[in-house]
């Protein structure tokens, strides 16, 4: 998953950028709001912390902007403690949630993921699909039970095509929602990994759908749609 901090507090920005990196998503920042609307213009993040206070274009214009623009990526807004009417024009301008200053960094990740999940269709913070389960809260994989050790890119690679099961992703897409926008960008690495975790994930869950991309799927609902398209052609 990839996340872009948009805060003018170097400290604070750092602050979240580390937390954000350290808890497995690629961080993209920003300290002014000219750049933060340009990145969240022009790259596939998968959620948006912005602050509302924010020098050469405000926080609550960036946001406006985006949705004006159709601009769907949730947005966590950064509000001042005693500022209400902030959290409400926030939200009236398409904020996704907020957090008051000054606010504990597990706040905003738990708000993070809640919206990472929320954005994807799942309700619980634990993703399951087949043996394999990930508790997107403690960032621990378990195949039929048992803990399976993980790179931080193969499990960032793998909570992406949970958090999408059973859709097909592309290479480009994997790219660009597993690294931040430094990074040497090298699509063949993603075969690389995707060739570990399915060594480390055995039972055909992670499928390559040629010149399309991957799809992770649990083998029974495979079956299942295998069965459908046999009764509707036959
Ligand atoms: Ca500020």
């Amino acid at each position: 998953m990839r996340v872009l901090v948009i805060e003018d507090e170097p400290r604070l920005n750092r602050q979240l950028e580390v937390a954000l990196a350290e808890a497995g998503y690629a961080v993209d920042v920003a300290y002014d709001g000219e750049e933060g609307h340009y990145l969240g213009d022009t790259e596939p993040y998968d959620v948006v912390i912005l602050d509302l206070g924010l020098p050469k274009m405000d926080g609550l214009s960036v946001l406006e902007q985006w949705r004006r623009d159709g601009r769907k990526m949730p947005v966590l807004i950064l509000t001042a403690r005693d500022r209400w009417s902030d959290k409400v024009a926030g939200i009236d301008a398409g904020a996704d949630d907020y957090v008051a200053k000054p606010f504990h960094i597990e706040e905003v990740l738990a708000r993070v993921r809640a919206l990472v999940r929320r954005a994807k269709g799942h309700a619980s913070s634990e993703l399951e699909c087949g043996p394999v389960r990930l508790d997107t809260k403690s960032a621990r994989v378990t195949y039929n039970g048992n803990p399976v050790k993980l790179t931080s890119h193969e499990f960032r690679l793998l909570s992406y095509l949970m958090h999408n099961e059973g859709r097909v992703i592309s290479r480009t897409e994997l790219v660009e929602h597993l690294y931040d926008q430094h990074f040497d960008r090298d699509s063949n690495t993603i075969e690389v990994f995707i060739g570990r975790l399915r060594k480390k994930l055995p039972g055909g869950l992670i499928k390559t759908m040629r010149g399309l991309g991957y799809v992770m799927a649990a083998p029974e609902s495979t079956e299942s749609d295998d069965a459908k398209a046999a009764k509707k052609d036959g």
